[in-house]
């Protein structure tokens, strides 16, 4: 777990104008990403308010040396790969070394500010070149909604409490935030009908949840022991697992989700590192009565303690590119396992994780129905429709429409960060 230190001083200014106050991007949080400048190649950055500092170009100009300079190297280039490979020692003496540089009164100021960029200037990429990519299903929450859906009386399979469940996901299709996807066209067979059929999916659907970008990561065959997982948490994103609802009804059973989830996967630019999240630990949530204690391979006492994250979530519909509405808020205090527990898990049968991995959280849903994350629990499985402002409604997703996720970790005596936006709009599915 990160110590906390003067990087998180809610007292600490940037010379940076737009970074104060800024909603996400304050000088406390100086999330990673890649970026291309106008007429520029993909390099590394770092957001402060409404700029970007060009790390590549830092390193050029000799502003890092050390540590500092080891992890700004390796976060030079078109991926932040290298940067995740490093571990935690690099990352922070990079992000204490950035603090000296933009701060106020920083004497380096004179050399750094020509290597700003204006943020809505520049075109944001995936942040690494992704190698594999899991989705858990940790949102205990969702799961009940969506388990009630199809068995009333036993919503949560006999599982779930005891082994953290997902899949493998398609690393190849996720895309950053600002990028349309293509309504997917696909198999179905709604209930009623004859036989199935092949066509636009009529029940798409978005996911509310945390992207996890994976560090060093394991050696095949070696796992990653509960007490070191959070070492290996590089940062985290938003992250919207996209879902044709009527695909995957269909092709589900009996080896899970496929191509209902493979056609896309956005994920925000800008990575909120495991420093940046420190002030915004909090204890895992005690197991009501009567859950199972975790088995010994995924317990971890200071895991328990301080291995859960307060980030309040929201996901936002602009219908068909209109005014943004807030559909649900929830918090990643909502998930049922520790982003520790999902590694130590992944990797406890000796499968290798290695930088740049992405893994998915789930669904954050809270308790309350203003809650749910996704509109398959909003609409009860599309048969109550949300009303929009105007009139409208909405069962499912329709082209045009504009989903937006935010994220923001806030705490008394801490300046508030934030994910920026995870957004993307449906365009419509090819000719079948
Ligand atoms: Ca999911």
């Amino acid at each position: 777990m990160s110590p906390l230190d003067r990087s998180h001083d809610p007292a600490l200014a940037s010379w940076v104008a737009s970074a104060q106050g800024h909603a996400d991007f304050p000088i406390q949080n100086l999330p990673l990403g890649v970026f291309s400048p106008p007429a520029g190649a993909p390099r590394g950055g770092v957001a402060i308010g409404e700029s970007v500092l060009d790390l590549a170009a830092a390193v050029q100009a000799g502003l890092f040396e050390g540590e500092a300079q080891r992890g700004a190297e390796a976060a030079a280039g078109p991926g932040l790969n290298p940067l995740m490979a490093l571990g935690p020692g690099p990352r922070l003496a990079l992000r204490m070394r950035l603090v000296e540089l933009l701060e106020q009164g920083s004497p380096a100021r004179p050399r750094v500010e020509p290597l700003l960029r204006r943020r809505q200037d520049c075109t944001l990429h995936l942040p690494a070149h992704i190698g594999d990519y899991t989705d858990f299903y940790a949102g205990i929450h969702h799961a009940t909604n969506v388990g009630r859906l199809f068995r009333p009386d036993a919503p949560l399979l006999p599982n779930y409490k005891h082994v953290p469940i997902g899949y493998h996901g398609r690393a190849s299709s996720v895309r950053p935030s600002g990028e349309p996807i293509r309504r997917p066209n696909g198999q179905r067979k709604l209930p009623g009908e004859p036989a199935p059929s092949f066509g636009p999916a009529r029940n798409l659907d978005y996911e509310l949840e945390l992207g996890i970008w994976i560090g060093p990561g394991n050696a095949l065959g070696e796992p990653i022991p509960i007490g070191e997982a959070a070492s290996h948490v590089f940062g985290l994103c938003l992250l919207n697992d996209w879902s044709a609802r009527d695909l995957q009804a269909w092709e589900y059973q009996p080896l899970g989700p496929f191509l209902a989830k493979s056609f896309a996967t956005t994920v925000s630019p800008w990575i909120v590192t495991a420093e940046a999240l420190a002030p915004f630990r909090v204890a895992q949530a005690p197991r009501p009565q009567g859950d199972p204690a975790p088995l010994s391979y995924l317990l971890d006492a200071a895991d328990q303690s301080a291995g859960a994250v307060d980030i309040a979530l929201e996901a936002w519909l602009a219908p068909r590119g209109g005014t943004p509405q807030r559909l649900s808020a929830s918090n990643a205090t909502d998930l049922y396992w520790t982003l520790a527990q999902l590694i130590a898990h992944h990797a406890s049968g000796g499968c290798n994780l290695n930088p740049g991995d992405l893994l998915g959280s789930g669904t954050i849903s809270g308790v309350t129905h203003e809650s749910c994350g996704s509109l398959l629990e909003l609409t009860r499985g599309g048969a109550q429709p949300i009303a929009l402002r105007g009139g409208d409604g909405r069962r499912f997703l329709e082209d045009g429409d504009e989903v937006i996720f935010r994220g923001v970790c806030r705490r008394e005596g801490f300046a508030p960060i934030g994910f920026g936006e995870c957004r993307a709009a449906v365009l419509p599915a090819p000719s079948a």
